[in-house]
């Protein structure tokens, strides 16, 4: 497939060629683990077992490839899978990473109770800050992480200002581009090394599903994965990366419908006097406006604010919508909503990456706005 291509025609063709065998026009599920070999080592399209390599699992980590501009793409069986694969690739004992203060929470568990251990150092900088970034260097800092939008507070990071001071540093960037997709946002393009996703969330889109990915430009970098990919085996099983796949082909236009309809939520929430602050990055008073607009075709769906009357205040609003289903994870076409310090963020309690008691975070789905509108306005109270 082409790349001259535009996204939204990348994301249906790329990867999803017809089958060589029926023509099927959507990629089958090779539910196999095994592959008959035309004589010792006479591997038909160098399929061997499926822990190495899976047509449906290739057609997805083609895909991928192709919607973030990059030349490997790889599929994992989590978003956290795909991290660690990442981590204990790039990283050895004595090596040091920066990480965001303000992060998807199990992001930060794997860093600070399971690569901690290993001996490997973190420091915690706000990355919307470069100086913060630069300030946190030491000379083994081998990794830069990024979350743009972040988890939960939708801080926004320079990614093209932080990828100069990683290659001065001689550090890779890492970018988690869950929360934008890469129809909003392409990092790779920007300078990153590698991107990150939990493909559970839009990529995935529909709330059925559990994956994760890191693409990368770097074929060197994208063989050392693929090698570990391997080695260690938390693979995409080959119905989660079908599944997955055909997700894809609507994402240009769920993201679109996410994003508006977020907009919308985010302006009624700015003007209701339960509210104290809301967090979006479409917002023109939000701090990292101007650099989204930047770096973002548009702002996505996800939306956090502060409630007058503290943490019991915000769990109550959880409480009572209704068009909202009250549950973790995002992305899916389905509203959601959550209490983060409760829920999503509990495991960085009385760390530097504690949330707010008062925070509540939408994922705002594609239903009708007006709808949703309504539902938080019950939801406050009148
Ligand atoms: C959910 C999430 C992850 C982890 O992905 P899983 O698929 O749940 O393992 C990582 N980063 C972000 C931003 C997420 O929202």
């Amino acid at each position: 497939m082409s790349d001259q291509h535009s996204f939204e025609t990348l994301a249906i063709h790329a990867g999803n060629t017809a089958d060589p065998l029926t023509g099927a026009v959507v990629p089958p599920i090779y539910q196999v683990s095994t592959y008959k070999q035309d004589g010792v080592g006479g591997l038909r399209g160098g399929y061997e077992y499926s822990r190495s390599a899976n047509p449906t699992r290739t057609a997805l980590e083609e895909n991928l490839a192709a919607l973030e501009g990059g030349r490997r793409g790889l599929a994992f069986a989590s978003g956290l899978a795909a991290e660690d694969c990442l981590l204990r690739a790039l990283l050895v004992p004595g090596d040091h990473v920066v990480i965001p203060n303000d992060a998807y929470g199990g992001t930060f568990r794997l860093f600070a109770k399971v690569v901690q251990r290993w001996g490997v150092e973190y420091s915690v900088a706000d990355t919307s800050d470069p100086a913060s970034v630069r300030a946190a260097l030491t000379d083994r800092t081998k990794v830069i992480w990024v979350e743009t939008p972040s988890n939960p507070l939708l801080g926004i990071t320079d990614i093209a200002a932080v990828a100069d001071i990683a290659r001065s540093a001689g550090a890779k960037l890492v970018v988690d581009n869950t929360f934008a997709s890469p129809y909003l946002q392409q990092p790779l393009a920007l300078g990153a090394d590698v991107v990150v996703h939990s493909l559970t969330k839009y990529m995935g889109g529909h709330s059925d599903v559990v994956g994760g990915a890191l693409v990368t430009a770097d074929a060197g970098l994208g063989e050392e994965l693929a090698y570990h990919q391997n080695a260690m085996g938390a693979v995409a099983g080959p119905f989660d990366s079908w599944i997955v796949l055909r997700g894809i082909k609507t994402l240009a236009v769920r993201m679109d419908r996410h994003s508006e309809n977020a907009a919308r939520v985010a302006e009624m929430l700015s003007g209701h006097p339960k509210v104290t602050r809301v967090l979006y990055p479409g917002l023109e008073e939000h701090p990292g406006h101007e650099i989204a607009a930047k770096q973002m075709k548009s702002f996505g769906g996800m939306v956090s604010f502060q409630v007058r009357g503290g943490e019991e205040a915000a769990v109550e609003v959880c409480n009572r919508a209704e068009l909202f289903t009250l549950g973790e994870s995002l992305g899916g076409v389905e509203s959601l909503i959550e209490h983060p310090g409760r829920m999503t963020h509990a495991s960085v309690a009385g760390s530097a990456l504690e949330v707010p008691g008062d925070l509540v975070r939408l994922s705002v789905g594609i239903e009708s706005a007006d709808d949703l509108l309504a539902d938080l306005q019950q939801a406050l109270g009148r």
